[in-house]
């Protein structure tokens, strides 16, 4: 078998003994496969205590499956969702991003045979707003661009009919959730012409006015707790973040989810 299942690393030399492969019997591998299901692995992005059996409530209604879906609680916060049926998976994640009392849920798909400790949750689709665009820069090449610079660009929804200035670019977008949101991206021209664009997020939940990043307040921020610390005048984050959610058709661009798939995540949490 050439997938490597690892918990720990390896002795440098192994004995002869150790060398011996055990080939697992089909009989006992179907068994523990019939008990995994279609799994999302998940956790709450706050440092803050969870009511878990709240939350399982919560969500459990809130993906409204048509087959069976399941919570498994794990450690350091962490829990499996085990779905019976891989649409009621794709339509959660398709949705994503998920709240639980004003805190973002997040979740990755994880293969039955992946450490559940190392799924990387750390990264969350959102459909994000591009406002001040060009008319003239509203095609799947420039939304390609400019989600790849917030992340990794997934789908665009591009207007069917002509649209006048000021207009808004919808893009869906898998961001570093460790990071400060972004605000603006600074665009020129290849003659050199300077111009920003802003950026604007669907269903925000919980972030920090000071530093940017989703999960506390700013009244819990660490950099409060930093040794040298001023007070800004204003905050350098706000409401102005929140994008109204908007009725959408996503143009499916081919190719762009296989980012998000399995060891993948791994690869993305490399280039940021
Ligand atoms: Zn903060």
């Amino acid at each position: 078998m050439e997938t490597e299942i690892s918990q720990m690393e390896m002795p440098l030399s192994l004995s002869a003994r150790e060398e011996i492969e055990s080939e697992i019997p089909q009989q006992i591998w179907q068994q523990g496969s019939k008990m995994k299901g279609h799994l999302l692995m998940g956790r709450v992005a706050t440092k803050r205590r969870v009511n878990y059996k709240a939350m399982v409530g919560t969500l459990t209604a809130a993906f409204n499956s048509v087959k069976k879906v399941e919570f498994r609680k794990l450690e350091e916060d962490r829990f499996v969702v085990v779905f019976d049926h891989a649409r009621d998976q794709d339509r959660v994640r398709e949705q994503c991003p998920w709240n639980f009392d004003n805190q973002l849920v997040v979740m990755s798909k994880m293969h039955e045979l992946d450490n559940p400790m190392e799924v990387s949750l750390d990264w969350v689709e959102f459909h994000i707003q591009i406002l001040d665009l060009p008319i003239n820069l509203f095609n799947r090449d420039m939304a390609k661009f400019l989600g790849n610079k917030l992340g990794i660009f997934i789908e665009v929804d591009l207007p069917k009919e002509r649209r006048t200035w000021g207009a808004i670019l919808q893009i869906r977008v898998c961001i570093n959730i460790t990071k400060p949101l972004q605000r603006v991206i600074k665009l020129r021209s290849p003659s050199g012409d300077l111009f920003s664009v802003w950026v604007t997020y669907e269903r925000l939940p919980l972030f920090c006015f000071l530093c940017g990043i989703i999960g506390h307040s700013e009244g819990f921020c660490e950099l409060r707790y930093k040794e040298i610390f001023e007070e800004p005048e204003t905050l350098p984050f706000g409401m102005f973040l929140r994008a109204p959610t908007i009725r959408r058709s996503i143009d499916r661009v081919e190719g762009c989810r296989v980012h998000q798939e399995g060891d993948r995540w791994k690869e993305i949490g490399k280039r940021c």
